[in-house]
């Protein structure tokens, strides 16, 4: 990296700003010490993935060193503790991209993190606010830095996790454009499956340890061996290993196969245990309208497309096409969702008799029927007993599958 003096003047101009900042805000008496409070370390083969839980939104600064690669971050107004001293221990030898962590006390109000790397690294840094269970996070990404052209083609991942991280992920080109013709018949039905869940986000947790992100990876594999089986089908994951990948990136993903078929696989929980059975559910129309108007704000992309249908460049009528392919596209996914529901009824509980409807993001693609199986409830000890075993996981498998046979028999009717 040439431009470490460069890093280091601009370094210290910023921090002569950040005092000033710090000292200001001290006084007004609001500034509560953040707290980190908790650090998890995900390796994947795409990208490591660190995240800095803390108390309030953490300050902080980052510079590159080379020969040893290594990324330095200055986390401002913070003192080490035992959760940030443990963080080394934290790094897994296989990783293929952190080699060791060293955290230190760098002056009063500042902690210093070294990252040791294993090869160079593309550190991509951003905060997260508070959602669910989490609190204020600070992520660091390290993509690795010299990927080639042949890599970045077998993981589209890689491309579509940059751009989202850029707020951007509309306007990618689809890689792999599908055939033309009708879906099952002159060309195969595209399936993205999408185990919920992955990395640092568990999902729901049975009273046993049984974590929702686990289960929903292994039924998500049988499925996908099952239509690979049928002779007219391809199957596309959105994760296959223990990854977190944002929603609209799942999404992104499912659109950039240009899917036929979209298929979110979660586990329930309620505080209530003896809630069980499985749902199914699908996009609401409230959801769909807010995302409308996302999704044109965003796709300024004049090639692109939704649902087939090419923008005009008018507004009004670009907004009346996206309103009528979504409205076509929830349909669709109703028909779906109605499909699997009663196939999983004949052989397990089902929670609600009908599709359910709510704003899901991940169901939010706009030319793509979508549906979200919850199969079951994790947090219903007799149903986080069938979870685990491979009878009931095939068994939904088996249940999605049929309810795919049979939508796409209905496609062409
Ligand atoms: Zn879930």
């Amino acid at each position: 990296m040439s431009n470490n003096n460069h890093d280091l003047t601009r370094r210290r101009l910023l921090q002569g700003v950040a005092a000033t900042w710090l000292l200001s805000v001290s006084q007004i008496g609001l500034a509560a010490t953040p707290q980190v409070i908790a650090v998890r370390i995900w390796p994947s083969s795409t990208y490591t993935r660190i995240t800095l839980e803390s108390s309030t939104s953490l300050k902080y600064k980052k510079f590159s060193l080379s020969s040893p690669e290594r990324i330095v971050i200055d986390i401002e107004g913070v003192h080490l503790n035992s959760i940030l001293k443990q963080m080394n221990g934290l790094v897994q030898k296989n990783d293929p991209y952190l080699k060791q962590v060293r955290v230190g006390q760098f002056d009063k109000n500042t902690v210093r993190l070294v990252m040791e790397l294993k090869q160079s690294i593309k550190p991509q840094l951003f905060v997260l606010k508070p959602v669910a269970e989490f609190r204020n996070r600070l992520v660091v990404d390290l993509y690795p830095a010299n990927v080639t052209t042949k890599q970045e083609e077998d993981d589209p991942l890689l491309a579509l996790l940059e751009d989202y991280n850029k707020g951007d992920m509309v306007k990618d080109e689809p890689v792999v454009a599908a055939q033309p013709g009708r879906a099952g018949r002159e060309r195969p039905l595209i399936v993205m499956i999408d185990p919920g869940h992955g990395g640092e986000d568990p999902g729901a947790i049975g009273r046993n340890g049984t974590r929702e992100k686990d289960i929903v990876l292994q039924i998500g594999r049988r499925l996908r061996t099952l239509i690979e089986r049928q002779g007219n089908m391809k199957a596309y994951m959105t994760r296959n290993e223990d990854v977190f990948i944002p929603l609209k990136v799942r999404v992104a993903k499912a659109r950039k196969q240009r899917a036929d078929l979209f298929i979110s696989i979660h586990a329930d929980a309620f505080t209530n245990r003896s809630a069980k059975g499985a749902s199914v559910f699908a996009l609401s129309k409230k959801g769909a309208t807010s995302s409308a108007a996302q999704f044109l704000a965003k796709s300024q992309n004049e090639s692109d497309e939704i649902g087939g249908v090419s923008r005009s460049g008018d507004r009004y009528l670009d907004n009346t096409m996206f309103d009528l392919v979504q409205t076509v596209t929830i349909n669709d996914s109703l028909k779906f969702g109605k499909d699997v529901l009663a196939r999983i009824g004949k052989h397990a509980t089902l929670h609600k008799k009908k599709v359910e409807q709510a704003g899901f993001a991940v169901l939010k693609a706009p030319d793509i029927p979508s549906i979200l199986v919850e199969t079951a409830f994790i947090s219903n000890l007799g149903e986080e007993q069938k979870l685990r075993t491979k009878a009931f996981q095939q068994q939904i498998a088996q249940s999605i599958m049929a309810g795919i046979v049979e939508y796409s028999r209905t496609l062409y009717k």
